[in-house]
């Protein structure tokens, strides 16, 4: 079967064997895969990573234990935890020190023909949604996290800093929400996107607004988000981190403690909501995807991925086999 690999920077389509289908794991056919900032991190070198990306997917179980899942379509969560540690018993597998990740750690992703993953972590995707919108389930479950961490009532103004991929998925989950969003970014042409989904929109080149939110999300991936956050959030305001950096980011942190600031880390999220916002409409992903690329092509769907202005790039496997 087809397999994407990375290594050094470079990516590799290699020929391997079909993988073994361990107990209690379902051998899943790669139907459609996105490209995340992640995978580009991942070829960079970040985490010292080499092998299978891939952890946005949409997937055909072709073996498993359980008979009903045979032939479904299934989008699953990435993590992979130990399931007898403390946190495990407290159902925050996804905090597992043991764990492994889908295409991230120590587990191969869907950028491959076939792959495996433990079925309790998959979800049968309604058909209501099709299979290049599922394939936004795992990243907008990220986005819906922050309505697990944090009650925002309907109607509160919240600010969006960021207008890449994760951005319009947050600024649109918000909305969705019922909260009053605007969304700050550099490109016209993405925040339209945000636009025509109802979300108020503002570019983030203007006089950016002081003290005015008691919410802002930094989606931006930038070194300056988190301090124009900072100085955004109202006293007492909460500040939800929604993008890592890598390396360190200098903040001053006196207006942190002067105005009692709350800040929020956030990854990934429950599935449900998100394939609930899919199924009813209310987040459209389909302005979303750039460009398609067989698996085979994987090298010039990075390289397309990694372009400046490009959002979602899909990899498609081939049906049939
Ligand atoms: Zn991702
Ligand atoms: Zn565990």
């Amino acid at each position: 079967m087809l397999s994407v690999h990375l290594e050094n920077g470079h990516v590799f389509v290699l020929d391997i064997p079909k993988p073994e289908r361990p107990p209690g794991y379902a051998l899943i056919r790669t139907l459609a895969a996105g490209i995340c900032s992640t995978d580009l991190e991942l070829q960079r070198g970040y985490y010292g990573f080499s092998g299978t990306p891939g952890h946005e997917f949409v997937g055909e179980v072709v073996e498993a234990d359980d008979a009903t899942l045979l032939n479904q379509r299934v989008a699953g969560e990435i993590n992979l935890p130990c399931g007898n540690c403390s946190w495990c018993s407290r159902h925050l597998g996804r905090h597992c020190p043991h764990r492994t990740v889908l295409g991230i750690v120590k587990h191969p992703g869907a950028f491959q023909e076939f792959f495996t993953l433990p079925e309790r972590n998959l979800h049968l995707i309604p058909d209501g949604i099709a299979t290049e919108s599922a394939v936004f389930i795992e990243p907008l479950a990220a986005a819906c996290e922050i309505l697990d961490q944090v009650r925002i009532p309907a109607g509160e103004k919240v600010a969006v800093l960021g207008d890449g991929k994760l951005g319009l998925l947050i600024s649109q989950a918000l909305h969705a929400h019922g909260a009053k969003v605007l969304q700050f970014g550099r490109h016209r042409d993405k925040l339209l996107i945000a636009a025509r989904a109802g979300v108020e929109t503002a570019s983030v080149n203007a006089t950016l607004p002081e003290a005015e939110f008691d919410f802002v999300v930094d989606a931006t991936g930038t070194r300056e988000g988190l301090s124009n956050a900072v100085r955004m959030v109202k006293p007492r305001g909460t500040v939800i981190l929604k993008s890592t950096v890598h390396g360190e980011v200098a903040i001053d942190t006196a207006p942190v403690i002067v105005n009692e600031i709350t800040l929020i880390g956030s990854r990934c999220g429950r599935f449900e909501p998100a394939m609930e916002l899919l199924r009813l409409g209310t987040v459209r992903v389909d302005r979303l995807i750039t460009d398609r690329f067989p698996l085979a092509s994987a090298p010039e769907a990075f390289a397309r991925a990694a372009e400046k202005g490009v959002l979602k790039v899909l990899l498609e496997g081939s049906r049939g086999a």
